[in-house]
């Protein structure tokens, strides 16, 4: 199953289709968002410009909720950035300069003040939140004289120079990109020589020392004085935000989550506020609900005396929220009641950040909170059962792709129950994983390409991991909390994870780990529940999910509350869709499957594919191989009942729903065993001195091979050109799917069979073959002494078929656009070569996404649209479908819902988030917003 991460896409549409709501313009009057003192500039609306981040400050901002002031540089100043060079307009530093006054004025303190001096955070936002992706600065504002002012104004000269320390090395790794170890290397020796074991061990005398350290690591490495200017500190960071917007860790994230590059990032200046100013300080992070099994409960961790990097880090593992109450009782209370007003204000879950400042309470961050699919179906079900949210509100809660890890298997608990745990960890991410354990994230790719499964065991991740979390099965840390990068990323992509699995002896450098007295090696099996944390030392079988297990019948849907309200949301969904959706299946089971999964009508049934069941290969071998029409047709007689046995379980498993059945498609050589491979045979053969009936037989197999040989089967003797060249094909066809209708129809069931012939771009190939299945149809009915209704129809996948609709629609009846066929030909990419270009084209940014996945709006698309404007005008009641690949696609299938079409086919097991993005399409949501 398909686990690309889509939930961004519907940004690059809305975007695209509204280029004035990005695009830069340098002379608009307003870059500079200032929010504070009850009042903000901006607001929820304006994430575009604003980011997730800035447009959440405004909006608690405005609702009167304690947040540090502080202003927002638009997304539009980061693209101007870019296109300058590296350069911002000198208008839009006064602009900033004078949201400084501001910001001094509303707060108190002043940039740079001996006395009182004003500190800032300078954080990235874009609209999309990308965690840990991009560069943040706390603690601007401190230079040499300022940081005495921190001492006089707190009483605590560690604290000052504790921040003052962190700044220099904050700021000379993002901003001066000097290596963290270069700074690590200071504090060590500060430590050593003091005799601290932690870095809280050391004071104020030692702290200045490491100040006056990390200055002259700057003024060696960088090969120039620290900045003392705080303007300048502000200047510099700001820009080093932009630069962060196309490190290669942020442009990774947003190839996998289809974030477009010209969004750009807003930067946020925000007055600090101090979670680590002693024992009555804490800071935070949390959700109004469980983002993992979406249970309602308030949700979250926090340290004492830490600045919140440090929660997010995972390095030391933070305490459960709960315990805040204990400590903190009247700041938890005053937090509760915050957060729990912003989830109704929202209408949906919060992820939240929080500071409390010497018992203050105050509120860094609001926005909805990442799930995992389970907890987003959970969550949605419940908004509706609370009244928080309408149906249709709830249905544009979840992303279609989510869908995916609902159906993903889980562990048989027969297995399982046999291995003892080896240790447990925080529950991060739900599903099974099983694979090899490696350590690195390269090593996951690299294994993986090599076709292994493998788990990614980490201390903790970075940022830097997430190539390898991408195609590890699963994810497990032995430190870090629920809210640590790897459980962050992990639920984002649906993907198995446990962390903070303290027993974990991680040694990176020996490859292995131990655990419990085990050692257990790179290339060992490992296997971890994510939904319980427990990790055992095997491999273990995995079980299929418990929705698939009611969909195949193996357990009663009141046995399963996720099935439930898996099939509430569905349902829901299915009022607000226009577009039908049908499933692409060939055999009678994978019908069965995609309609309990909703599907009510088959779009592509590739009849070729029930050539290779079993003992038919020799058949179809017998049939292509014939020299002369009367054998084949004897081959093809053999064929009838097996085809019409096959046909009739599939209309039967779809319960009168439509059904499209394909004319054979595909080269007749896939069928013949290999050239090469023949060759060598009769050359063995012939070495041997063999000189039977063996011997005649290969070469006159490979005599027939080579004259059937194509240089470019794709574009060869295949689709309709096959039916016009061997008619007795599509006859025998039609006889199979006629007879098998006329038996259910006798049975009871109404059935439409829907007769589509491939590859047509000439109106006179499909009048051709028409009227061969109208002959043989009236022929067969006649014979079986029932009538039935049919239709003749059209693939439209070469781009002249789209251009000839028009004419191609006097005799098709429906069309169904192959977009896979359609993707190659318009772009001349071959379908099965342009995996090897595709990445490069993406990485170089040639091309956003891949075409075969999402379909290319601006050309295959523009080809659909003339294929539906064209067919439609010769013909207004043209019943018009797609079933390339791209008909489980969330973003593609917008399109198609704006293209007129009446439905999409997908795969059986798209067939659910096809229902929902169908839905959301007809909702026209900007997903995100
Ligand atoms: C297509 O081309 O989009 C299609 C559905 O047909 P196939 O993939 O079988 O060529
Ligand atoms: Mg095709």
């Amino acid at each position: 199953m398909a686990k690309r991460a889509t939930a961004k896409r519907q940004a690059s549409r809305s975007s695209k289709t509204n280029p004035k709501a990005l695009s830069p313009n340098p002379k608009s009057r307003k870059h500079v968002y200032f929010f504070g003192g009850g009042k903000a500039d901006g607001n929820r609306h304006m994430k575009d410009l604003l980011g997730g981040k800035g447009s959440g400050l405004a909006e608690m901002t405005n609702a009167g909720l304690p947040v540090p002031p502080g202003f927002t540089i638009s997304t539009e100043v980061c693209n101007i950035y870019y296109q300058q060079k590296g350069k911002i307009p000198p208008a839009i530093d006064r602009e900033i300069a004078a949201n400084v006054k501001r910001l001094e004025k509303t707060a108190g303190p002043t940039l740079g003040s001996t006395e009182n001096p004003l500190l800032v955070s300078v954080r990235s936002g874009a609209k999309f939140s990308m965690p840990g992706m991009m560069d943040t600065i706390l603690n601007l504002g401190l230079n040499d004289d300022s940081v005495e002012g921190l001492k006089r104004r707190t009483q605590n000269g560690r604290f000052a120079f504790d921040s003052y320390r962190r700044f220099i090395q904050m700021f000379g790794n993002v901003v001066l990109e000097i290596p963290k170890e270069a700074f690590e290397h200071e504090v060590e020796a500060v430590k050593k020589a003091s005799g601290a074991k932690l870095d809280t061990d050391l004071d104020e005398a030692a702290l200045r020392d490491v100040v006056a350290r990390y200055k002259a690591v700057v003024s060696k490495r960088a090969k120039r004085e620290f900045p003392q200017d705080p303007h300048e500190q502000l200047t510099m960071a700001r820009d080093a935000v932009f630069r962060s917007w196309m490190n290669a860790r942020a442009i990774e994230y947003r190839r996998i989550y289809d974030i477009p590059d010209h969004i750009g990032t807003a930067v946020n200046v925000q007055m600090m506020v101090f979670g680590n100013t002693g024992d009555r300080s804490a800071t935070g992070v949390g959700f109004t609900r469980n983002p993992a099994t979406g249970a309602k409960e308030f949700y979250g961790e926090f340290l004492i005396n830490a600045q919140g990097e440090d929660v997010v880090a995972g390095i030391r593992t933070p305490q459960p929220i709960r315990e805040l109450e204990r400590v903190m009782p009247k700041a938890y209370k005053q937090l509760r009641q915050i957060t729990t007003r912003l989830e109704r204000h929202y209408k949906d879950v919060q992820d939240f950040e929080f500071t409390i400042q010497d018992e203050q309470l105050f509120m860094l961050q609001t926005r909805s909170g990442k799930r995992t699919g389970y907890a987003a179906v959970v969550i949605a079900t419940d908004l509706v059962a609370e009244k928080l949210v309408t149906p249709k509100e709830a249905v544009l809660l979840v992303d279609p792709d989510a869908l995916d890890q609902l159906l993903a298997p889980g562990f048989d608990p027969d297995e399982w129950k046999k291995i003892p745990v080896a240790t447990k960890g925080l529950p991060a991410s739900p599903g099974a994983a099983s694979g090899q354990v490696v350590f690195t994230a390269d090593q996951a790719v690299e294994w993986t390409e090599q076709g292994k499964q493998v788990i990614l065991v980490r201390r903790e991740t970075v940022p830097d991991d997430i190539h390898g979390m991408f195609v590890a099965q699963g994810i497990l840390t032995a430190t870090g909390g629920m809210t640590s990068h790897a459980a962050v990323v992990g639920r984002q992509m649906g993907k198995p994870s446990v962390v903070g699995a303290g027993d974990l002896e991680i040694n990176e450098g020996r490859k292995q780990f131990r655990v419990k007295g085990q050692t257990v090696k790179e290339g060992d099996y490992i296997s971890f529940n994510g939904l319980t944390g427990e990790v055992k030392i095997a491999r273990v079988a995995s079980k299929p999910s418990e929705i698939l297990q009611v969909v195949d019948g193996a357990l009663a849907p009141e046995k399963s509350d996720i099935y439930r309200r898996f099939e509430t949301l569905l349902t829901w969904a299915d009022k607000f869709r226009r577009l039908g959706v049908y499933a692409n299946a060939d055999l009678p089971d994978q019908a069965a499957l995609a309609y309990a999964f909703g599907a009510r009508g088959i779009g592509l049934c590739r009849t070729e594919h029930m050539f290779f069941g079993e003992g038919r290969i020799p058949i179809v071998q017998r049939m292509i191989l014939a020299e002369t029409e009367a054998d084949r047709r004897k081959a093809l007689d053999e064929l009838l009942p097996l085809q019409r046995d096959d046909f009739y379980g599939v209309f039967k498993a779809m319960r009168g729903c439509p059904v499209t059945i394909r004319t054979i498609d595909p080269p007749l050589h896939e069928f013949l065993p290999k050239r090469e491979e023949l060759m060598v045979e009769v050359a063995r053969l012939e070495a041997a001195g063999s000189d039977g009936r063996e011997l005649d037989d290969k070469r006159r197999l490979l005599q027939r091979v080579e004259q059937l040989h194509e240089f470019n089967p794709m574009l060869g003797h295949r689709g309709v050109r096959l039916g016009i060249t061997y008619p007795e094909i599509t006859e025998m066809q039609t006889r199979a799917i006629i007879e098998a209708a006329c038996r259910l129809n006798r049975e009871g069931v109404t059935i439409v069979p829907e007769i589509m012939i491939p590859l047509v771009g000439l109106a006179k190939e499909l009048r051709d073959q028409k009227a061969i299945v109208d002959r043989i149809a009236v022929e067969a009915m006649k014979a079986q002494g029932t009538r039935i209704k049919y239709l003749v129809g059209t693939m439209i996948e070469v781009p002249r078929g789209s251009l000839a609709a028009g004419e191609i629609a006097q005799d098709a009846e429906f069309f169904s656009f192959g977009t896979n066929d359609m993707t190659q030909l318009t772009f001349g990419f071959s379908r099965d070569d342009a995996g090897k270009f595709l990445k490069i084209y993406q990485e170089k940014k040639i091309l956003e996404k891949d075409p075969f996945a999402s379909i290319d709006v601006e050309g295959v698309g523009a080809l659909v649209r003339i294929g539906v404007e064209r067919g439609r005008k010769t013909r207004p009641t043209l019943k018009i479908g797609i079933c390339g690949e791209h008909g489980g696609d969330a973003a593609s299938i917008h399109f198609f819902h704006q293209a007129g079409l009446n439905y999409v086919s997908a795969s059986p097991y798209r067939v659910p988030a096809a229902r929902l993005a169908a839905a959301q399409a007809a909702l026209a949501v900007r997903v995100g917003d």
